[in-house]
């Protein structure tokens, strides 16, 4: 089949970006090197928004902002589609002290993001002072999000190609004329890298100006008859998320190690030390994980065509916020291939 674009990776980004191409009339086959959705997208805990949203400069804001004004629609047509429900669900988040509390409230005005500060005592057990409450964040259960995004791209007429590893680019001039595989060349028009941690690998001698590299983050997992909690709790850099039907995901850590995927019992005292700050009564958690983050200078994706390859595509580096920046950055990087403006400036995210 011919195809107009051939996308590298299947994670959030790879395959919102599918979505988004397919949206606009073009054949896109995505490959990937699993199974779609299982790495670091599968492994993040759904939170659509930065932890503290004014730790971070514009470009982030910008497109976290405009991803998280997405969510909410598009879930109900994906949900409607595809009939799997991705569990997006307007919680809220509570963050609780110490934190900058003058410069929140400032950068919640300022972008007029919902902010509301809240007397813990009677809301927490043991809680003394007062914690911000941003109403508006809102969660996803990734693993559904994800099979939901691929039963989409499918339903789109996208192509999945799984359990093929693209290996390298064969070139010619200033243009990709096809990708090495693990079976076989693939050839499109045009290609998009959406390899999150593994761009700089993938990309080799071309990966010029492309800072990306994997940061392990770890996550423990609770199980609880009824939940808990019914907001998502962020107390300094621990987050709690809790799931509907009683599960709670308490996270993160970030672990510069290269591409170590273990699960450490220095990650689960540390992690579980900030639960029993909290909750001296909580069983231990039933499960722990790891994933990689592709770990970008500020947290800055980049997405846009290469610095000298015509036809190749970027979509990467969203560290932290892959899932949240997914459809936002999506809508970018048709944008720039299709010429169209942008709602906002873009310069951020090219790659020089
Ligand atoms: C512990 C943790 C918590 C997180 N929490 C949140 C959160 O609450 N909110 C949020 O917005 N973000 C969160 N994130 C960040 C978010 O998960 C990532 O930014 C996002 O998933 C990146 O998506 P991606 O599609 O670029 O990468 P990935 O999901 O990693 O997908 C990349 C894909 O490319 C494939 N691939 C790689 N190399 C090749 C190759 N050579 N050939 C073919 N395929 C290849 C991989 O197999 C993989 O499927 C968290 C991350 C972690 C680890």
């Amino acid at each position: 089949m011919q195809t107009d674009f051939l996308i590298v990776g299947g994670g959030a980004v790879g395959l919102t970006s599918a979505q988004a191409l397919l949206q606009m009339g073009y054949r896109v086959t995505l490959v990937e090197r699993g199974t779609t959705g299982q790495e670091a997208s599968w492994a993040g805990g759904g939170i659509l928004s930065p932890l503290c949203p004014w730790d971070y400069g514009e470009a982030v804001t910008q497109l976290a902002l405009r991803g998280m004004g997405m969510f909410g629609e598009a879930m109900v047509l994906l949900q409607a589609s595809t009939g799997i429900d991705p569990e997006y669900r307007r919680c809220g988040m509570l963050v609780l002290p110490p934190m900058q509390e003058e410069l929140a409230l400032e950068w919640c005005a300022n972008h007029q993001f919902a902010a509301r500060q809240m007397d813990l005592a009677g809301v927490l057990d043991g809680q003394q002072g007062r914690g911000l409450l941003l109403p508006d964040v809102a969660q996803v259960r990734n693993p559904r999000l994800l099979q939901a995004l691929r039963e989409r791209v499918t339903l789109f007429g996208g192509k999945i190609v799984e359990q093929r590893e693209v290996l390298g680019f064969e070139t010619a001039g200033d243009r990709v004329t096809g990708l090495r595989t693990s079976q076989g060349t693939l050839v499109a028009d045009a290609y998009v890298v959406a390899t999150g941690a593994w761009s700089k690998v993938l990309l080799g001698e071309h990966g010029r100006g492309l800072e990306v590299k994997p940061v392990r983050g770890q996550i423990l997992l609770f199980k609880f008859d009824t939940p808990p909690i019914d907001r998502i709790l962020l107390k300094e850099s621990l987050y709690f998320i809790p799931r509907q039907d009683g599960h709670v995901l308490v996270g993160s850590t970030l672990e510069d190690v290269g591409f170590d995927k273990s699960v450490t019992a220095e990650a689960r005292t540390s992690l579980m030390q900030g639960v029993r700050e909290l909750f001296p009564t909580w069983p231990e958690p039933i499960q722990q994980w790891a994933g990689f983050r592709p770990g970008s200078p500020d947290n800055i994706p980049t997405i846009g065509r290469h610095p000298y390859l015509a036809n190749l595509y970027a979509n990467t580096g969203h560290f932290r916020y892959g899932v949240t920046m997914s459809l936002a950055s999506a809508e970018l990087l048709v944008n720039e291939i299709e010429g169209e403006q942008q709602p906002f400036d873009t310069a951020a995210y090219a790659w020089r």
